[in-house]
């Protein structure tokens, strides 16, 4: 999940790393009482998760706290448009922050390299705006540095990788430090990708982060609750933001049989077999191993929300599940929801037989394969 600038700014600043003060705001009013606060001369910049705002007209430096006011009340509220991201992102909040004098602006990231097991660190003295054309034509400018995320990186290391990224020796020392505090954000926040640019060096000689990007792994949001609220609030999609409160792995797709499975592998098996059968599917659910009664009628409910769905698929098939379990979930959604969507069952495995006896004069349809599954849901989901 990836942080606006202003909570990145927040994480890098805990674990040491210099930021500029600033306060960020949703009100439109508020922007220019935080810019007479921070004395006026501020940058004025959206908070959107795109990338390219200052060449989208999203990030502004003033002089004075009315017009960064004015600009503040502007931009929220607007959509923004980058080469990046053309259908745009509209601007709810904006970050107000203290001006940063800027001599040379540089480059910094840690990211994971999967094919080497390994931290990648990317350092270049060419940071700013232009960075990916930098990237595409000059890819030497960028000095690389895979760290082994046991050993952890010596000092020496960094000083040479920062050597050869063309580091002028002023910077050279504060930037050693930066990037190993950055090296440890990275590890302790269980981050995918943490970003600074520019790295700006100020004609006082001191280095500070200008702008920050920190996207956190998805699987690790458990551990850092505060971070996992944003991402329910963030999720474009209601069903799927219901989902990630439940603790369900759920993901809407554009078709209309809904598919309920137990075991990821299973569940897309299911989706290739509606897809087999001439149907689309209408999304990803997993009800995950050992589900009882009650979290399959949560899963359920999330089925229902969908008001495309023409047509559920559910394919169990025990091991930890029980398919007894499964079949009392199954048997209160229908006490307690308006089910008028036709259920295709295949449900196999550990204690089937007496899940099969729960389910008897229900109105569910049964399948004794998945692909008689998949051709009976499709059938009468779009025939019927
Ligand atoms: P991005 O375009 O989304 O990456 O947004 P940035 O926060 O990186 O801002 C874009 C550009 O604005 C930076 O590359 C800087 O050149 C400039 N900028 C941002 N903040 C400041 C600041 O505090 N002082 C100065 N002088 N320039 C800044
Ligand atoms: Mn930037």
């Amino acid at each position: 999940m990836k942080l606006h600038e202003y909570q990145s700014k927040e994480v890098l600043a805990r674990f040491g790393v210099p930021v500029p003060g600033g306060e960020v705001t949703s009100d439109p009013a508020e922007a220019r009482a935080i810019a007479e606060r921070l004395g006026g001369k501020v940058v004025v910049k959206a908070q959107v998760l795109m990338g390219g705002r200052g060449k989208a007209g999203g990030v502004k430096l003033f002089d004075d706290a009315e017009p960064a006011g004015a600009f503040g009340k502007e931009l929220i509220g607007k959509r923004l448009v980058s080469i990046q991201n053309p259908t745009g992102m509209v601007v709810e909040k904006v970050l107000v922050a203290e001006q940063v004098d800027i001599a040379e602006e540089y480059y910094l990231s840690v990211l994971l390299d999967r094919a080497a097991a390994k931290l990648l660190v990317m350092i270049s003295a060419k940071g700013g705006m232009d960075i990916e054309e930098v990237a595409a034509t000059e890819p030497e400018a960028i000095a690389r540095l895979h760290v082994d995320p046991a050993w952890g990186a010596a000092a020496w290391e960094i000083r040479d990788a920062v050597k050869k990224a063309k580091i002028p020796a002023k910077a050279q020392g504060q930037m050693v430090a930066m990037i190993q505090k950055l090296i440890r954000a990275y590890q302790e926040m269980d981050a995918e990708l943490v970003e600074i640019n520019p790295v700006a060096w100020t004609p006082e000689g001191k280095l500070l982060a200008a702008d920050a990007k920190v996207s956190i792994d998805d699987n690790a949001l458990f551990r850092h609750p505060a971070y996992a609220k944003t991402a329910e609030e963030g999720a474009e999609d209601a069903i799927e933001a219901e989902a990630a409160r439940r603790g369900i792995a759920y993901v809407r797709l554009d078709g209309d049989i809904a598919i309920i499975g137990n075991g990821a592998g299973l569940v897309m098996c299911s989706m290739d077999e509606v897809k087999a059968a001439g149907g689309k599917p209408a999304n990803f659910l997993d009800v995950g191993g050992g589900a009882g009664a009650e979290r399959v009628k949560q899963c359920l409910e999330l089925i229902l929300m969908d008001d495309r769905a023409k047509g559920l698929l559910i394919n169990i098939f025990g091991g930890i599940t029980r398919c007894d379990e499964v079949a009392k979930g199954i048997l209160a959604a229908y006490d307690t929801l308006d089910i008028k969507l036709p259920v295709v069952a295949r449900i196999e495995g550990t204690a089937a037989e007496e899940g099969l006896r729960l389910l008897e004069g229900s109105k569910l349809i049964g399948a004794s394969t998945m692909q008689e599954a998949a051709r009976k849901i499709v059938d009468v989901a779009y025939k019927g």
